[in-house]
């Protein structure tokens, strides 16, 4: 057996070969438009603070406030002494938002999947899952121990044949687990018909909200709040991390969710509770979004995206997306560095996405567009990117 040390080398040789080194870049500013790497000033097309709120005014100052009230760390676990005020006091405002009876908070997203999925379901039950389902989502089935079986993108009548197949017959209990808004590709699940697909064959539904809550709807909830289907969704999940611009997860769905949650869900019960702080910031995140100023940052995002999509399609870029994600998809992984970088050259930051992220063979340019970006800085990224090769 090598040391340990070989090993690491000749794996990361491997896979810097293979064009896929990951490195992480030193960002010495504030999340915004404009963002410093390294010393050089950028632009960023890179975040999914969407709504530009991460560094905005307000939530510092909220953040400051409750720092200053109850302190940097919370001590512990919420189930010990870490459920400090400010939880009840966001997650109060996250139910109402998102017109359910109760929410959760985690300490982020992905701990808010893995937690609610292995709490759900386990052996002897069948989670059903879209292709290009999170990370998240996807560790949270493989750890809940249940059988797992994969829908192709958006594929209705596949997920139908899965509900109506023998391994669903089998299954104590089945849960289905879709994004609304899909991460790396922009695009919508048809929700009407999954909803339509559970109610028919008694599955479960949970649904990811990471990308589409501070976005649809209007009082910009989410996906399921443009839609109203708000009754029929078992679990919503959703991030305070992205267009609230905070950090932290959340679920929200019954009380007797958020209760069993509180009593199986291992990522809350073992993990210190989020700081203080970062909870009043998320309050205050989702009031702002709430209000007549959210409204205008969502208008003046989707203009954004219109102008964006327009230019894209103008050079040849075909953008089906639906979100401000708008990939670009160039296939090679190779191709996808090289245009990285030589964007980066010309000042502008949108990182190359590839395997293991998204499928060997799909890398792309992740575009991604913020209410704070000005017309002026959308011309820029055009012209930097020009027609596709
Ligand atoms: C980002 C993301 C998560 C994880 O959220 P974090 O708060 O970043 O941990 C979960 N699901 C989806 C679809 C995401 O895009």
């Amino acid at each position: 057996m090598s040391g340990l040390n070989d090993h690491l080398r000749s794996e990361l040789t491997a896979t810097q070969q293979a064009g896929l080194l990951r490195t992480l870049p030193v960002i010495d500013s504030p999340q915004g438009p404009r963002i410093t790497i390294e010393g050089r000033d950028l632009l960023n097309f890179a975040s999914n603070d969407y709504l530009g709120l991460a560094n905005d005014p307000r939530l510092r100052a909220a953040a400051i406030d409750g720092t200053e009230r109850y302190g940097v760390g919370s001590g512990a676990s919420r189930l010990v002494t870490g459920n400090l005020e400010p939880y009840a006091a966001l997650e109060k405002r996250l139910a109402a938002f998102k017109h359910q009876p109760a929410a959760l908070v985690f300490g982020s997203g992905y701990a808010a999947n893995l937690g609610t999925i292995t709490a759900l379901v386990g052996t002897g039950d069948l989670v059903i899952l879209d292709k290009l389902d999170h990370a998240s989502i996807v560790d949270g089935a493989r750890l809940s121990g249940a059988t797992i079986r994969v829908y192709p993108h958006r594929d209705m009548r596949k997920l139908e044949r899965i509900l109506a197949g023998p391994t669903a017959a089998k299954a104590s209990r089945i849960l289905v687990v879709t994004e609304t808004i899909f991460s790396m590709d922009g695009d919508r699940a048809p929700l009407e018909e999954i909803v339509e697909l559970k109610d028919r064959y008694g599955a479960w539904l949970m649904i990811d909200e990471a990308h589409a809550t501070g976005l649809y709807g209007d009082q910009r909830s989410g996906l399921v709040e443009e839609l109203g289907v708000a009754g029929q969704i078992d679990v919503t999940l959703g991030t305070l991390s992205k267009a609230l611009g905070c950090a932290g997860g959340f679920v929200c769905g019954s009380q007797d969710l958020v209760d069993f949650l509180v009593n199986r869900a291992r990522s809350l019960i073992y993990s210190t509770a989020l700081p203080p702080g970062t909870c009043a910031a998320a309050a205050a995140a989702v009031d702002l979004v709430a209000s007549e100023d959210g409204k205008q940052r969502c208008d003046r995002l989707w203009q954004n995206v219109s102008l964006l999509k327009q230019g894209l399609a103008a050079r040849d870029w075909d953008t089906a997306s639906d979100s401000p994600i708008l990939p670009l998809i160039v296939g090679p992984e190779e191709t996808a560095v090289r245009l990285s970088r030589e964007l980066r050259e010309k000042g502008v930051f949108v990182p190359a996405i590839r395997y293991p992220t998204v499928a060997r063979g799909k890398a792309r340019l992740r575009v991604t567009v913020s209410a704070s970006h000005a017309a002026g800085d959308i011309e820029t990224f055009l012209a930097a990117i020009g027609p596709k090769p």
